[in-house]
Formats: C-alpha cells, sequence, structure tokens
C-alpha cells in the first residue's frame, strides 16, 4: 500500500493505492488557501485515509506545484504564491509523524504515465500539464529528472519559440516576460482569446470559426514550445494533462504542425492525452517510495 497527496491550488487529494496501482481509498478537500490551515489539511486527510482503510501509512508522497530549493529547502516556484519561502517538507513531517517526500506535481503526472499510463512502456517521457499553469516533467527509465538545480522539466517559464510580431510579451506570475505558460495553459488561453478551453471546443465543434481559429492557433503554439524539447529530450511519448488536454482535437493538430519545427525528417514522437486524468497526481505521488519504503 502506498499513499500520495496532490497539493493543489484549489483542491488537497489523497489516495491509497494497491501493489497492482488500483486505489483502495481515496479522499479530497478543497485547498483552505492560507499556508498553516493547508498543513493540517493534509494532515487531517491522510489519518481520514488511513482510519478508512484501517493501514497504518509509513511514508507520505506528495505532488506540489513548484520545488524545494536544493540550498534553502523551502518552496519556490509555486504558483500558489503562498507557499513559497516556507518550510512545507518539515513542516508536513512534523504534522504526519512520517517521513514525506515532495516532489512537482507536473513530475508525478508524467511519472504516473510512465508507470502505468498512456506512456507505459516508453523509455523516455515528456508530461505536459496544461491548466491554471504550465507545467512539465522529464521521466526516463520510470525516474523523474528534478536535476541539479532542482527545475528539471520547467519548460512552462521558458518563452515562446518563433514569436511572430504580434505575439507581444507579457509578464508573468513569476517576473519573467513572455513565459509560455501565458501563452498555452489553460489560463493563458483565456487570457488571448477571451474563452475557457472547453467552450471553445464546444463552440469548434458546433462549426465556429472563431472558436477553430483560435484553438488552431493554440496548437500552434503548443507545437512550437514542444519542438524545442524534442529538439533536446526527443522523447518517445509526449502526454497531456490539464483542462487543455481534454480538447480532442487538439493532439492531431499538434502532430501536424510539429514536424514543420523540428530538426528532423520525420516525427516518431507520440503525442498523446494521460490515461489517470485527474488521479495522475495523486498516483505519480504514490510512485515515490518504493513499496519496500511505504509498507
Ligand atoms: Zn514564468
Amino acid at each position: 500500500m502506498r499513499l500520495g497527496v496532490d497539493f493543489g491550488g484549489t483542491k488537497i487529494e489523497a489516495a491509497l493505492l494497491d501493489s497492482n496501482g488500483e486505489i483502495r481509498v481515496r479522499q479530497r478537500v478543497p485547498n483552505p488557501g492560507n499556508y498553516d490551515a493547508a498543513v493540517r489539511a493534509v494532515a487531517d486527510l491522510t489519518a481520514q485515509v488511513e482510519r478508512e482503510s484501517g493501514v497504518d501509512v509509513k511514508a507520505v508522497g506528495v505532488a506540489v506545484p513548484g520545488s524545494l530549493s536544493p540550498v534553502t529547502g523551502l518552496m519556490r516556484n509555486a504558483n500558489s504564491v503562498w507557499l513559497n519561502g516556507k518550510p512545507f517538507l518539515q513542516d508536513l513531517q512534523a504534522a504526519m509523524k512520517a517521513p514525506v517526500r515532495l516532489e512537482n506535481d507536473a513530475n508525478c503526472f508524467a511519472l504516473s504515465e510512465a508507470v502505468d499510463g498512456a506512456a507505459a512502456g516508453a523509455r523516455v517521457v515528456f508530461g505536459v500539464i496544461l491548466g491554471t499553469g504550465c507545467g512539465g516533467g522529464v521521466v526516463v527509465d520510470r525516474k523523474t529528472i528534478e536535476g541539479v538545480n532542482g527545475i528539471g522539466g520547467e519548460w512552462g517559464h521558458t518563452p515562446l519559440p518563433w514569436r511572430r510580431d504580434d505575439e507581444k510579451p507579457v509578464q508573468d506570475w513569476c517576473g519573467r516576460w513572455g513565459c509560455l505558460e501565458q501563452w498555452i495553459s489553460g489560463t493563458g488561453f483565456k487570457r488571448w482569446s477571451g474563452m475557457d478551453g472547453a467552450e471553445a471546443d464546444q463552440l469548434a465543434q458546433a462549426g465556429d470559426a472563431r472558436a477553430r481559429a483560435m484553438l488552431d492557433l493554440h496548437a500552434d503554439r503548443v507545437a512550437r514550445s514542444l519542438a524545442v524539447v524534442i529538439d533536446i529530450l526527443d522523447p518517445d511519448v509526449i502526454v497531456f494533462g490539464g483542462g487543455m488536454s481534454n480538447i480532442a482535437s487538439m493532439y492531431a493538430s499538434v502532430r501536424g504542425k510539429l514536424l514543420a519545427h523540428i530538426f528532423s525528417d520525420v516525427l516518431r514522437t507520440k503525442v498523446v492525452q494521460n490515461k489517470h486524468g485527474d488521479s495522475s497526481g495523486v498516483r505519480g505521488a504514490a510512485w515515490l517510495f518504493t513499496p519496500e519504503e511505504a509498507a
């Protein structure tokens, strides 16, 4: 049995997975949105899962926005900005009285999909979350690549490539100008199209020309952004999560536009939707400990 927690900006979810990767117990609560209450909420939620399952949990993996600084051990880079600068790992361990591992939520997503999801069996996997923010995660041989600075896969805060004259950079919440997050996340799409992804998808399917054009432009920006990843990492599979990943037309559209940008005469990369949906955060978090460590 392994316990994973997905610490999201709006909700916190905990799930207990058995050795076959089946979810035995799951619980979710709204994220209270302030630090002390959020630490308590995670501890209460895991205690609730323990009570309901009768399992005494030995270790907890937690998927978080952002990451821990390898120098200070404090949180940074979280779009739930009230987490930044806090000793989240120590506080969670103290509240739950158990060893905890924190891992970036996009890395957990990529790990979950690489272990037994849409990228199962693939050697090199790039996971992309296009939701409130824009996250990326690299998994090689079923291990997340955190990197020497702890920012492996933090693709959302690189600039939009092959920028056109009408693509004026805007300032991101992180302070940088022109980050991908402002263009291709769900929030970014709404910023420049005036629609949310689901609404645009519905309108496009009903034949609305403007919605179609907006989705086509979004796919073009996603393809340009991913071409750089393919040129550097050349992953076997790129797997999408987050609200924008539910737009079924995006996959063929992105694939169709990639070849014009990558440094290759052939595109063998699979570009796919996730298998585990909303559960990938919690599943990837559960995989952060081996069964031996978590038992
Ligand atoms: Zn940024």
